[in-house]
């Protein structure tokens, strides 16, 4: 910039580096409604640039929050309450002109992915469709590159080994996906600076996290970057709250540290 040129608000805005938020369109455990399916979208200057996962529902929340379909995924596993909705997004994105929608999917997941929603017959009323002809699928395995963002994965403890994966975006997020504490992650892989979203319910089971793990499992720094979501209603986040811990609810935004 020229020294004599004054210094406008759009001056001053193309300066500035992008803002990353996480913004949730769910934050439920997929047993009650009322918190919708979670999911969750990486906002760059308050613009979609990622969703993770897509269960039932996803889809309207996000168009209500950004009137238009995403153009980009990633899926952390295969239970329908996180993928339901790419029934419907295979569709919409072929009427709407908007395919090929990036889905990046770990490869373990392809699978299964495949036999859950592709093999159906008849997807699409006028026929002559195939599921995947409304995506580029873009198997990924530990890490990524989407435009100049650097994602890993992480395998997580839900259910079975490499059932299902945590992405993370070294100093911004880690998103954990559905699982058990992990520790052997979060104790050391984090640069420090990130928000760590993480599963928890009121009650530990053998698939989730509940709030009693939580301090038995992780030393307090990560405690104290915990934001917790995936849990059964709002009085399931009271409680959580009462515990000490931060909880998202649907249509929060995090601004991430960047
Ligand atoms: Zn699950």
């Amino acid at each position: 910039m020229h020294l004599s040129e004054p210094v406008t608000d759009a001056t001053i805005m193309t300066e500035n580096p992008s803002q990353y938020a996480l913004h949730f369109l769910g934050t439920g455990s997929g047993g009650e409604l009322s918190m919708g399916c979670s999911a969750a979208v990486l906002e760059q200057n308050s613009e979609p640039r990622l969703l993770i996962d897509c269960g039932p529902g996803t889809l309207n929340a996000f168009h209500k929050a950004y009137h238009s379909l995403p153009t980009a995924l990633f899926l952390t596993h295969c239970h329908m309450d996180h993928i339901a909705d790419l029934e419907i997004l295979t569709v919409r994105a072929r009427l709407a002109g908007v395919a090929p929608v990036r889905l990046y999917v770990p490869v373990n997941l392809i699978a299964l992915l495949h036999q859950r929603l592709a093999t159906y017959p008849g997807s699409m009323a006028e026929g002559g469709h195939n599921f995947w002809q409304s995506f580029q699928l873009i198997p990924v395995q530990e890490s990524f590159v989407m435009d100049e963002l650097d994602f890993r994965l992480w395998a997580t403890r839900h259910h079975a080994p490499g059932f299902s994966f945590a992405l993370h975006l070294p100093g911004l997020f880690f998103y954990s996906g559905d699982t058990r504490p992990i520790p052997e992650i979060l104790h050391h892989n984090m640069s420090g600076n990130e928000t760590i979203f993480h599963d928890c319910g009121t009650e530990p089971n053998p698939s989730h996290t509940g709030l009693a793990d939580l301090e038995k499992e992780y030393q307090p720094h990560i405690c104290n970057k915990l934001v917790l979501y995936h849990y059964a209603n709002e009085s399931a986040a009271e409680r959580l709250e009462q515990g000490g811990f931060r909880v998202a609810r649907p249509g929060n935004r995090f601004t991430l540290a960047g």
